[in-house]
């Protein structure tokens, strides 16, 4: 035959457990080409002969038609001898590559789900190659039944080596404990009825009531302990997410994307959730159904349903059976569960248009590719609060789902198991250690322990300008503008000169006493009594209620030995206190981001902060306070104060980096730290920026918060490990 031809190619990318090799399996039958595919540590390999125009066809279609859940990175092709193979085969290999995220139920699955000649017709466990779970659960215990098994040989069909493929005959079961009657239709008829009722998602327990009564999602907070936290929002279909929230066509890729993230949206004035759902906030966290069993639900329901993570506040969730029922015993009225096992814990993914808030169920463990390589495999194991960790290797890194506040135990033990889950499943040993510099972080504890490492402390706010550089494939040097929660490291509002390998501390906050210390932190209104000290020469207005209303606790409070901090955390949550949203907060960050919610985005006027200093520059957050203060006491509605306040941090950060560029001459700024989170702040920065001129990198691929700081971490230790 003339024109034969033979190449060697290389798939890297997210090539394992998505039904990749009967792909190309497959591929090469139809076309009659020989050879074979298989997998190794580098992701799939395939040797490919026959005439020449059926193989560039052949390579053709590999990126065009791949399967759903892969995600190719790189193709590499090499042409070698023709060697008159006969044959197109699988090789069998149990390498470890890239292991697939879960994935939310494919349309091919939920048209056979409503199809009532299919013999999956409603069945809550359906699955294929292209969706259903992966990283989270395996179908361990159940024997596939003689149907199940010809698909899943079956090299032309949807479910040709789909591990999960089972079916009513040979799958997980579902129930509704100790209720008679079909499980979903009864599960339905109780959330109607204003009920709580527990159920078993794909990473996890979840609670679930309506959410548009009142009682019921008022009942489930008091019961969950979870006084006013945002809860997410399930809804139908995409027609029935307008109804609640604006939804543009970026907005609804997002809500139909096979991550099944929860998108964070502008809720419509009259949408019809109780208030109770997302108290004070202008937004509402969305989700589609995700698995069968919820599309099932919600088909039944007919209506919104809350669908929070099943704990008390606080823990992390349970995924348990046992675990669960004990721990919400007294919250849910009814458990719709079933036999399937989660070995492994994680919570929905929560998104905005352009960035990721929390990087868990659908992006887990799919690997985030680095500009640069790891001479050696990496850990790093992140900060405390919103705990992540990270393993890299090569060019790869792998960072875990949220994990929570690690002072919890169970987040903690999580973290460890979670450790050695991702390196059993990426073949990974590290011989470098990374970790945060604060001695007692739980995750730098366990650092220490490991023997046998060398141990790379990196600084907390640099590994935030470190993971926003990885973010984006920049090596710096860059200006980078950490604005972090209020916590005891001290800092948090700082100007950093940065590149991966080190940093200089080049401008912060003017560092304000903490009241209390830790105590000031969960308290609001101390920091707003710090604030208004300094402002006002330890002689403050006396109109200002803050102060009124704890005026007796701020003796106390307010001793020589406060530490003091530069956070902008602190600044942020002394401004929410004066204005009255809130003197203490149920959980991190909630001043800040009631503040946020509460400004006005149409007002325009801003504050002045002046920025001195002949070392490092100083800024001055008094300045803020005390024209937020003198706007109150004159009357001033607390929205237009909240906008002018954001206005002058917006302002201030802007001449900051002008006056840093005149002296380092960088023009490129990263922007990282929890406040970030803040929509307001983030845009009104990088606008104000780029308006100068400057180039601006945010966080993209993960959060800008604490759960970035294990990438950042990675990164760091692995230029250090290059030089
Ligand atoms: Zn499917
Ligand atoms: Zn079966
Ligand atoms: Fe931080």
């Amino acid at each position: 035959m003339s024109g034969r031809v033979r190449r060697d190619v290389r798939v890297e990318g997210v090539v394992e457990g998505v039904g990749f090799r009967p792909f190309v399996y497959s591929l090469a039958i139809r076309l009659g080409l020989a050879g074979r595919v298989g997998t190794d540590i580098n992701g799939v390999f395939i040797e490919v002969e026959g005439p020449s125009a059926d193989v560039d066809d052949f390579l053709a279609a590999l990126e065009r038609d791949a399967p759903r859940l892969a995600e190719i990175e790189r193709v590499t092709t090499v042409a070698t001898e023709p060697r008159g193979a006969a044959e197109f085969t699988i090789v069998e290999s149990d390498v470890h590559g890239f292991v697939s995220p879960d994935s939310a139920t494919c349309d091919d699955c939920l048209r056979e789900l409503a199809d009532p000649a299919d013999r999956r017709f409603g069945y809550p466990f359906i699955n294929c190659a292209n969706c259903g779970p992966r990283f989270t659960s395996t179908l361990t215990g159940f024997d596939r039944c003689e149907a199940c098994a010809a698909e899943y040989q079956d090299s032309a069909g949807r479910r040709c080596h789909a591990q999960a493929t089972c079916c009513p005959d040979c799958g997980p079961r579902l129930r509704l404990v100790d209720q008679a009657g079909d499980p979903v239709t009864e599960s339905a008829a109780l959330l109607r009825d204003g009920k709580v009722v527990a159920v078993k998602g794909i990473g996890g327990y979840h609670l679930a009531v309506l959410a548009s009564d009142e009682k019921a999602v008022g009942a489930l907070r008091a019961r969950k302990h979870s006084a006013d936290k945002p809860f997410a929002v399930m809804v139908p279909t995409v027609d029935s997410a307008r109804e609640l929230c604006e939804v543009d066509d970026a907005a609804g890729g997002l809500l139909t994307d096979r991550r099944g993230p929860i998108v964070v949206l502008p809720r419509l004035l009259d949408a019809t959730v109780a208030p109770s759902v997302a108290p004070g906030n202008r937004h509402l966290g969305l989700m589609l159904p995700d698995t069968p069993l919820h599309h099932l639900l919600l088909a039944a329901v007919g209506a919104p349903i809350v669908l929070t993570s099943g704990n008390r506040s606080g823990e992390p969730i349970a995924h348990v059976d046992t675990e669960a029922f004990a721990q919400l015993a007294g919250i849910a009225d009814a458990f719709l569960t079933h036999d399937r096992p989660i070995p492994v814990r994680i919570e929905h993914s929560v998104v905005r248009k352009d960035s990721v808030v929390r990087r868990s169920l659908g992006y887990v463990p799919e690997p985030i590719t680095l500009r640069w390589h790891s001479p050696r495999p990496i850990l790093a194991c992140g900060a405390e609060l919103n705990g992540t960790f990270c393993l890299a290797r090569e060019r790869h890194a792998f960072v875990s789902q949220h994990l929570g506040d690690l002072a919890n135990g169970d987040a903690f033990k999580s973290f460890v198991d979670g450790i050695e889950h991702f390196q059993r499943l990426h073949g990974i040993i590290p011989a470098v250690v990374a970790h945060d510099l604060h001695p007692g972080y739980r995750s730098t504890k366990h650092a220490k322990e490991l023997t046998g490492v060398e141990l790379v402390g990196v600084q907390h706010h640099h590994a935030h300008i470190a993971s926003c550089l990885a973010d984006n494939g920049e090596p710096g040097p860059v200006i980078g503008v950490v604005f972090d929660g209020l916590d005891d490291t001290g800092w948090g509002g700082e100007f950093l000169v940065a590149d991966l390998v080190d940093f200089e501390r080049v401008g912060h906050l003017v560092p304000i006493p903490m009241p209390g210390g830790a105590a000031a932190a969960k308290e609001p209104w101390r920091m707003a009594a710090a604030y208004l000290d300094e402002a006002y020469d330890g002689d403050p207005p006396k109109g200002l209620d803050v102060l009124n209303r704890n005026d007796s606790h701020w003796h106390d409070g307010h001793s020589p030995d406060s530490p003091v901090t530069s956070s902008a955390g602190g600044l942020f949550d002394a401004v929410s206190a004066m204005l009255g949203l809130r003197d203490t907060i149920n959980y991190a960050g909630q001043a800040a981001m009631e503040l946020e919610q509460l400004a006005d985005p149409h007002e325009r006027g801003e504050y002045l902060a002046v920025i001195s200093g002949n070392g490092p520059l100083l800024i001055s957050g008094s300045d803020l306070v005390r024209a937020a203060a003198e706007d109150l006491l004159a009357g001033v509605e607390p929205s237009v104060i909240a906008a002018r306040f954001h206005n002058g941090v917006i302002d201030v950060i802007v001449r900051c980096c002008a006056e840093l560029r005149d002296t380092t001459e960088i023009s490129t700024v990263a922007l990282s730290g929890d406040l970030f989170q803040n929509v307001l702040l983030r845009h009104g920065v990088a606008e104000g920026l780029r308006g100068n001129e400057f180039r601006v990198l945010t966080h993209s691929r993960v959060p800008t918060d604490d759960g970035g700081i294990s990438l950042g971490q990675a990164a760091v230790a692995a230029a250090r490990d290059r030089r």
